[in-house]
């Protein structure tokens, strides 16, 4: 499972990517994508997604599959 961040609302802040424990998190084109080959949702590093819980943006980080 992975998490994926909407292009259209991603500010390209950064805060996010420092966090993944994965390293999952690359600026790309003037906003940030997630590997979704590592993207791990947190599991087994934190009980939430550090990702979802650091963006400032309401629904920019959700399920790969939505
Ligand atoms: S859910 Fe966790 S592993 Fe996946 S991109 Fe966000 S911080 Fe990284
Ligand atoms: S914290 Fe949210 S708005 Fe900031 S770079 Fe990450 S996904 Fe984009």
């Amino acid at each position: 499972m992975a998490l994926k961040i909407v292009a259209d609302l991603c500010t390209a802040c950064g805060d996010c990517e420092p966090e993944c424990p994965t390293t999952s998190i690359k600026a790309k084109k003037g906003v940030y994508v997630i590997d979704a080959e590592s993207c791990t949702e947190c599991e087994g590093d934190f009980d939430k997604p550090q990702c979802v819980k650091l963006c400032p943006i309401d629904d920019c980080i959700i399920p790969l599959a939505a």
